[in-house]
């Protein structure tokens, strides 16, 4: 059984190329990609295909388990319309300039229109490009389990993501040092082929402003506007702003998604932030356990914390004060700009409060719901709570019950023994306050449940969770990551057959590398 996708490339033909078809390092100018070809592998074998991404895509799941398939997930060889390439962008990276950094390991294959939409086939870690700068272009299974599961998990929460369709054993070994210690070792080679209408970034726009390349800006953003924005005008100052404004917006939904679902991306560098406002890039991500705004999972960025969880809103808007300052020149006035950039902050004041009410199952507004929000948010930094529990339990509280509030989202608690004395009042006065504007609610417990189920997940990838399974993977047992890819596919739901996922992270994994622990080597 074999499948026929119909690939066109509106990238490569509407935008200037590299006319340079060697691959080597370098410094490309004046161009948004360059033409390169995976490379070969040695002994591919697919793991696993998102049933879902494939129907998505219209590929059958026999065709996902011919030759072609394999591959073309691999890279060993591609479609007839196919022609690869990687992109040309730039980025700053913990809030310095980085110059150009472009796609290193990723090569582009083409577009696939399916049922009215489009879908960009990406494979990442498929070989060396013009950008690899000094690395390999490779990537690892653990990284690619890791971005395989979590991307399509995102998707199941309704978290905007970049997709993935297949995950691939390249047979290949690539060497990596992951605590940069020192320690290098040989690991397996991975490819997920990853899926998305596009995969521009902000670092797109801004390589070609820092090189003051107006007309290539221009051309880029016209593109980007009439093929991923069509609900905006003709190009025009005006439209550019309403793009820059729709950006914006989208960025403002992305991180509300991640403030309530309690993901951490780990290295939100402007290279990093998809156009499209989509969750792209997984690295050393990872899920709160214990409701804490100053975690980061990213080791690398230990001493600052530049991207935990906290900071994560404050972060989109330096970086989208970063895609302003690019797209600046083809406006060349600021007023529109710094108006959208202070609205984006007001914006996520009303957004923030709007998504805790929903996480607290309040649907009408009362003078004392800010502070109320405010005071769990202290209450929930005074002992360790594991953030996904608690929301989720807290939906059977029982509006007329206020001094059982505790005892409801008990199993939150990491060390039960230290909700005493103040802590204890305070969580008491909490749920005082709590079942005291339940009460004004008209919904009953039970409608409130269900509504607050949807907002709170009761499944989420917790960062053990993937080590585990990335374990079994290392040693040819793909059980585990067939377990959680299911498990994840509904994520809102009970699934009592999966209740053991959903405790609190086991203590072997408070500080185990992989599980509390992540680098940026993947
Ligand atoms: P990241 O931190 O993963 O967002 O990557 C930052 C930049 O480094 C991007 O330009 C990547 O393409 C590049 N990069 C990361 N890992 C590799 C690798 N193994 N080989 C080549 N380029 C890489
Ligand atoms: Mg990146």
């Amino acid at each position: 059984m074999s499948f026929k996708l119909k690939l066109n490339n509106r990238f490569t033909e509407a935008l200037p190329a590299d006319p340079v078809p060697e691959n080597y390092r370098r410094q490309v100018e004046q161009a948004c990609f360059s033409w390169v070809f995976p490379k070969k592998t040695s002994n591919p074998k697919v793991l696993h295909v998102s049933p879902e991404m494939l129907a998505e895509l219209g590929i059958s799941e026999e065709a996902a388990n011919s030759l072609e398939f394999l591959k073309m997930v691999s890279g060993d060889s591609v479609l007839p319309n196919s022609k690869p390439f990687a992109m040309c962008y730039g980025g700053h990276q913990f809030g310095h300039w980085a110059g150009q950094l472009g796609d290193g390991r990723a090569i582009n294959l083409g577009e696939v229109e399916s049922q009215g939409k489009h879908w960009m086939l990406q494979l990442k870690g498929a070989g060396p490009t013009p950008y690899s700068r000094s690395a390999d272009g490779l990537a690892v299974l653990r990284s690619s389990i890791r971005e395989y599961l979590c991307s399509e998990a995102m998707y199941h929460l309704g978290v905007p993501t970049t997709r993935a369709l297949s995950l691939v054993l390249t047979g290949d070994q690539v060497l990596r040092d992951v605590m940069y210690d020192g320690h290098p070792e040989y690991e397996k080679g991975a490819i997920v082929c990853r899926v998305s209408p596009t995969f521009l970034r902000f670092g797109n726009y801004e390589i070609f402003a820092a090189r003051n390349d107006v007309e290539t800006l221009k051309t880029l953003v016209d593109f980007t506007i009439k093929h991923h924005f069509p609900e905006l005008d003709k190009p025009s100052k005006e439209t550019y702003l309403k793009f820059f404004e729709t950006v914006a917006k989208r960025s403002l939904d992305l991180v509300m998604h991640w403030q309530r679902v309690g993901f951490v991306h780990g290295v939100l560098n402007t290279d990093n932030m998809s156009i499209l406002g989509l969750t792209i890039d997984y690295g050393p991500y990872g899920w709160l356990e214990g409701y804490d705004h100053g975690w980061t999972p990213n080791t690398t960025d230990r001493e600052f914390k530049r991207y935990r969880f906290g900071a994560q809103p404050s972060i989109v808007h330096w970086n989208l004060f970063q895609l302003a300052n690019a797209l600046y020149p083809l406006v060349e006035e600021a007023e529109g700009f710094e108006q959208i950039l202070n609205d984006f902050k007001k914006q996520y004041q009303q957004a923030f409060h709007h998504m805790m009410k929903a996480k607290l199952g309040l649907f009408s507004e009362d003078e004392t719901t800010s502070e109320l929000i405010n005071e769990l948010e202290n209450v929930l930094h005074l002992s360790e709570t594991d953030m996904t529990i608690f929301f989720r339990l807290l939906g059977d509280v029982e509006k007329s019950k206020a001094q059982n509030g505790l005892e409801v989202v008990k199993k939150a608690f990491y060390a039960q023994d230290e909700i005493s004395g103040n802590i204890k009042n305070r969580w008491e006065a909490w749920f005082q306050s709590y079942t005291l504007l339940l009460q004004k609610e008209t919904l009953s417990d039970m409608e409130r449940k269900t509504k607050m189920n949807k907002t709170n997940p009761k499944y989420v990838l917790r960062n053990y969770m993937a080590q585990l399974a990335i374990d079994a993977a290392d040693k040819e047992d793909y059980g585990l990551l067939d377990e959680l890819f299911t498990l994840l596919k509904k994520p809102y739901d009970e699934q009592p057959e999966y209740e053991k996922w959903f405790a609190k992270r086991p203590d072997w994994a408070r500080h185990k590398v992989g599980c509390s622990m992540l680098s940026c080597s993947s």
